[in-house]
């Protein structure tokens, strides 16, 4: 018998509580220090308690999943701390296509993929001189939006970028990738792509909140100016959205795309849930600046389904359980080598 497993953390309670709801078994890699918290959830079936969650690629966890039979479902967290080769040296089967998480990981790679699913993207700049206009400055990795920040010239971005290696939250230039920063109103759409049936599943759709910039609305200009901070866009929650209808034919277009590129730059694909995350200009156009290519944590306001997956299923799905529906499915199928790697 399969069971499902994951991170403590993210959107650990919602990916496991998807998987008892299907009836698998449930197991959290979870840190010690976090054990109480989790502890309140019954839904979790067994605890493989580590101090850092790097132990999951040692022989101890290795050994202990592969008795359960376990799929580990990946999250943000797993590739917040760890680096790309890290998780692909993992020996427990992960739900998905691990592969393509190296690039999410890497701008540069991310940026090939984006512009292969002929998504419009903002303008990368290859450095700081380049700075013309509003320009977002974003560290590699799943960095969550800490430490990030906006600048309009070089000078401006030198004063904060100093700020930053002096607060020890970077190194330097070498940590940074800037990008034209793009206008509009931010909306991050939650996909499901099913290997199994072809079919490509829109969701639901988030916004996030982010500290300190989207604090900043409540503060007077004035103050604003006086208080001289460098704002940063750490996530702090989501909140949901539901779009015009109108323009849902263009993001199944989109999410389309994106599968079909997959397929031909990273196979075995984009297996399972991912995210396009951008904004909406005055016209309903979409501009990606970022997509996951693994379940976000904007489908934990979903748990028991969104306006768009109750359009879907007659039943509460939520993405976590949707991921675990996908494995019942393939186990029926004899198809599990199909959805996970
Ligand atoms: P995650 O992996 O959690 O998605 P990340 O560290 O890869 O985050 P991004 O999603 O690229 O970071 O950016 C974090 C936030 O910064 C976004 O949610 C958005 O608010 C803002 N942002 C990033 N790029 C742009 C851009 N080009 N224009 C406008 N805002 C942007």
């Amino acid at each position: 018998m399969t069971s499902i497993a994951t991170l403590g953390s993210h959107c650990a309670l919602q990916v496991l509580k998807g998987a008892k709801d299907e009836g698998f078994k449930t197991i959290l890699v979870c840190e010690k220090r976090r054990e109480r918290l989790y502890k309140r959830f019954q839904f979790i079936d067994e605890y493989v308690l580590v101090d850092s969650f790097k132990e999951v690629m040692e022989q101890r966890c290795a050994n202990i999943l592969k008795e359960n039979n376990a799929i580990i479902i990946p999250h943000g967290t797993l590739i917040a701390q760890m680096d790309s080769s890290e998780i692909e040296s993992i020996k427990t089967p992960i739900f998905g296509n691990k592969w393509i998480l190296r690039w999410e990981s890497d701008r540069n790679m991310k940026e090939k993929l984006m512009v292969e699913s002929k998504l419009k993207i903002p303008q990368s700049l290859p450095g700081p001189e380049h700075i013309k206009g509003l320009t977002i400055a974003k560290r590699h990795g799943a960095a969550g939006g800490k430490g990030y920040f906006l600048a309009t010239n070089q000078e401006d971005y030198i004063k904060k970028r100093d700020k930053l290696v002096r607060d020890g939250i970077i190194r330097g230039d070498q940590d940074l990738y800037l990008q034209e920063y793009a206008l509009g109103v931010s909306a991050y759409l939650q996909y499901f792509y099913s290997e199994l049936s072809g079919e490509l599943e829109f969701f639901g759709v988030d916004r996030r909140y982010e500290s300190d910039i989207d604090g900043l609305g409540r503060i007077p200009a004035q103050e604003q100016i006086d208080v001289d901070l460098i704002p940063s866009f750490n996530v702090v929650g989501n909140s949901p959205l539901v779009l015009r209808e109108s323009l849902l034919e263009d993001v199944y277009a989109m999410g389309e795309r994106f599968v079909d590129a997959a397929k031909r730059l990273v196979a075995p694909g984009m297996p399972g849930p991912f995210c396009l995350e951008g904004v909406y200009d005055e016209n309903g156009k979409f501009t990606a600046f970022e997509f996951s290519a693994r379940i976000v944590a904007g489908t934990n306001l979903y748990v028991d389904g969104s306006p768009y997956s109750s359009l879907l299923y007659n039943e509460p799905m939520s993405m976590g359980r949707r991921i675990a529906r996908e494995v019942k499915n393939a186990e029926s199928k004899n198809s599990i080598s199909k959805i996970v790697t």
